[in-house]
């Protein structure tokens, strides 16, 4: 059955989240849902305050998905009735 691999798009989930991290000194932002920015703005920050501290590794968890492609019985299905709903 042909299935197909997307980004997570349940209504109000979580799409990604974001940290980043200072090779210098392992200082390490907060965790930060669906936008890199805030974690960005951290680096630079972290960088103003400790100017020899100028490499970083950002963390990033991406939800996905697996929903049936066309050929799959069950994509007709779920197109009318949407995915099966998930335990909590
Ligand atoms: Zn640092």
């Amino acid at each position: 059955m042909p299935w197909t691999l997307g980004e997570e798009t349940a209504p109000n989930a979580t799409k990604a989240i974001f940290r980043i991290e200072c090779l210098t000194c392992d200082a390490s932002s907060e965790l930060v849902d669906n936008e890199s920015a805030p974690v960005e703005l951290w680096a630079l920050e972290h960088t103003g305050r400790n100017v020899s501290h100028r490499q970083f590794k950002l963390y990033t968890e991406w939800f996905m998905r697996v929903d049936p492609a066309p050929g799959n019985p069950l994509y007709d299905r779920e197109k009318e009735t949407g995915p099966p709903r998930q335990a909590p």
